[in-house]
């Protein structure tokens, strides 16, 4: 086990990789490799919000003689070929080593697990594995980092299921049932805050760590954020970490998270209990469409805007004190709605349309 934290810049990232790569003595052991970024939306680069493409460019430049396949499997609702296309990811695809997966749409084999079959996708068995995460805060899950990363791997029915059966537990488990060959987290650019999308906040750390045991690598980058373990329940602790580069004292900087369990946008509260990115989704993709047009808009502003509105996603256990008009989200409140008789939108994940037509 060795872990390795080092400075670096997009424009010197490629040294630094080659210098963490020798540190840890790595050198892929099959002829083809399988990088998966955290890449689980589309977003404006710099921010913080996925893997920088200039990482993953580097790693085809540093195994020069490998074929590379680089694969996502985006939030619930999203498909990877919109994120690879609303990002610098499509341009990697005119390498002639390179190409492009949805995940969604791969040849998947059975792993039994903790909680019975896993369908995870033939590339883990057949291809080098290389877990290239992103340094983020979450509300979920307290920082989102390689063992979360590994839920891009997961078919979308299993990735609604994690959300309602346990998330910290199940991705625990994951991380035992996969382990890459290589893992880097990117925390160039890193996001604190109420990631890890749009809410948070981009924060200049210039680091790569980089290790080969994905425990180890999440616990030194959750120590570098300042979060303790109980505030991210999903990594198992380490008693003792040893890294190599600088020392995590030296680069240790605390990153804002105060969820207060809701997301505020106007006079409209979006709860997320326990919900997946599917209904959130949907809520963004909603709202953009309200705000495209005169009439939209002017329905936002009478009832999200002068008055306040709650959606309420996934499992509430009770009303959200001082609600104004509650609307239901999503199969997941399906009986919430109907045991306290409130407005219900159907879906998992739920049309945006459906949403818009009760503004
Ligand atoms: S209803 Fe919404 S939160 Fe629940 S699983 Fe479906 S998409 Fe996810």
């Amino acid at each position: 086990m060795t872990t390795c934290i080092l400075r670096a810049s997009l424009t010197q990232v490629e040294s630094t990789l080659r210098q963490a790569i020798a540190l840890i003595g790595y050198r892929p052991q099959k002829a083809a490799l399988f990088i998966k970024p955290n890449l689980s939306n589309a977003g404006p680069p710099g921010q913080g919000l996925y893997t920088d493409p200039l990482i993953v460019e580097a790693l085809v430049r540093i195994f020069d003689t490998h074929e590379v396949v680089i694969g996502e499997g985006c939030v619930v609702g999203r498909s990877a070929a919109i994120a690879f296309q609303g990002t610098a990811y499509a341009d990697l695809a005119t390498h002639p080593r390179v190409s492009l997966l949805d995940l969604d749409e791969v040849k998947r084999y059975a792993a039994q697990w903790d909680f019975g079959v896993m369908r995870l996708p033939e590339l883990l068995l057949s291809h080098e594995y290389i877990n290239v995460a992103k340094m983020k805060t979450h509300i979920q899950t307290g920082v989102s980092l390689s063992l979360k990363n590994q839920k891009g791997l997961l078919l979308p029915v299993d990735k609604k299921r994690f959300h309602r059966k346990g998330l910290h537990s199940r991705i625990r488990a994951l991380g035992s049932l996969v382990q890459p060959d290589l893992i880097i987290v990117d925390g160039i650019v890193a996001l604190e805050g109420n990631g890890p999308w749009r809410f948070g906040t981009p924060v200049d750390m210039n680091l790569l760590i980089v290790g080969d045991d994905m425990v180890e690598v999440d616990n030194v980058c959750r120590e570098i954020m300042g979060f303790a373990p109980e505030e991210a329940p999903h990594i198992p602790p380490m008693d003792e970490l040893h890294t190599l580069g600088l020392p995590i004292e030296e680069v240790r900087r605390k990153f804002i998270l105060d969820f207060p369990g809701y997301f505020t946008y106007h006079n409209l509260y979006e709860h997320i209990n326990d919900s997946c990115s599917g209904c959130n989704i949907s809520i963004y993709h909603a709202m953009k469409q309200l705000r495209s047009s005169w009439w939209g808009r002017v329905r936002f502003q009478l009832h999200a805007g002068r008055q306040r509105t709650d959606i309420i996603m996934g499992h509430p256990e009770k009303l959200p004190p001082n609600h104004g008009r509650i609307i239901c989200l999503g199969d997941c409140t399906r009986l919430f709605a109907r045991e306290h008789n409130l407005t219900f939108v159907a879906g998992c994940p739920p049309d945006p349309e459906n949403l818009v037509r009760i503004f």
